[in-house]
């Protein structure tokens, strides 16, 4: 009773953007498990998620949306007030990533750490996915939240990487997503805060997913990460999800602003 009180989420809308694999498709089951009806955006399907959220008895629908696309996130989050009736959680998750170097010289060997030198395209893309899809799918959720006076809680994805640099590993423009996105959350929580919307970030290290696993990721750079975690393994989606259940509940009603590092104590060293 006390816990249904402080985590409980029957009631809430909660949308959950790149939630067709991986951290996403994780955190709609347990967002669904604690009572949530889960509105997944990506750009493919997720027909998985819903088939997961089905057998763990809770009700999910999906959206396709490329967050980077301005019209589409606005037509979007209409269409889930259209149905749903309002959004009370943003579970801001979709993002990429590339291993490459800002500079590769003349015969370099890159010894499968790198996958060569970044374009202005690629620097581009990252920044429109992670950095301004953010931003576009909060502004919109905020307007129907302040619309309705909902006092709702916006969940951005970060990474260690906007605190840190990881390494061997070159990955300048992830770095810089993640960072700004740290940063975006506090100016939003702020701008917000006299309509009781809640705005944090989730910054992550590494975490057992299609993004940190073969093909996406050389067997050459999971071999050189592998002595570097304090706790000798990568987190599992699972383990993110108390800290997102946190945000998103009434218990974090005095939490905004805030990144919360769930690293494994990796920053520390
Ligand atoms: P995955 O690659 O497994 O999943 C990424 C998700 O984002 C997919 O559902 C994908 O769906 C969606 N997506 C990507 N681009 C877009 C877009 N333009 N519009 C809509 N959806 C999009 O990654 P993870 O689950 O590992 O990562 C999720 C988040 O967590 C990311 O922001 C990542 O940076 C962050 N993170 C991950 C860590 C890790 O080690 N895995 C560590 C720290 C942070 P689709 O392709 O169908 O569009």
């Amino acid at each position: 009773m006390y816990l249904e009180e402080l985590f409980g989420l029957n009631g809430k809308v909660a949308v959950v953007t790149g939630g067709s694999r991986g951290i996403g498709q994780v955190v709609s089951v347990g967002l669904a498990k604690a009572g949530a009806e889960v509105v997944i955006v990506a750009r493919s399907n997720a027909d998985e998620t819903i088939r997961l959220v089905e057998e763990a008895g809770g009700k999910a629908y999906f959206v396709r949306c490329d967050v980077t696309d301005e019209a589409q996130v606005n037509k979007t989050v209409a269409g889930i007030i259209a149905r749903s009736g309002k959004i009370d959680i943003l579970f801001n998750n979709a993002g990429t990533c590339y291993h490459k170097k800002a500079i590769v010289l003349e015969g370099e060997e890159l010894g499968g750490l790198n996958d060569g030198e970044a374009t202005l395209e690629e620097w581009n893309s990252v920044l429109n996915i992670n950095l301004t899809g953010e931003y576009l799918m909060a502004v919109a959720v905020a307007r129907t939240m302040i619309e309705k006076k909902i006092k709702g809680s916006i969940i951005n994805m970060a990474s260690m990487s906007g605190t840190i640099v990881n390494v061997p590993q070159c990955q300048a423009a992830y770095n810089a997503s993640k960072a700004g996105v740290i940063h975006m959350t506090k100016s939003l929580a702020i701008e917000w805060a006299d309509y009781g919307i809640r705005v944090n970030s989730l910054s992550p290290g590494y975490v057992r997913t299609p993004m940190s696993q073969p093909p996406f990721v050389h067997q050459e750079l999971l071999d050189a990460w592998d002595p570097m975690f304090p706790l000798h393994r990568m987190a599992k989606p699972e383990e993110l999800m108390p800290a997102v259940l946190y945000l998103a509940s009434p218990a974090a009603g005095y939490t905004t602003g805030s990144d919360i590092i769930v690293d494994g104590g990796y920053c520390c060293v």
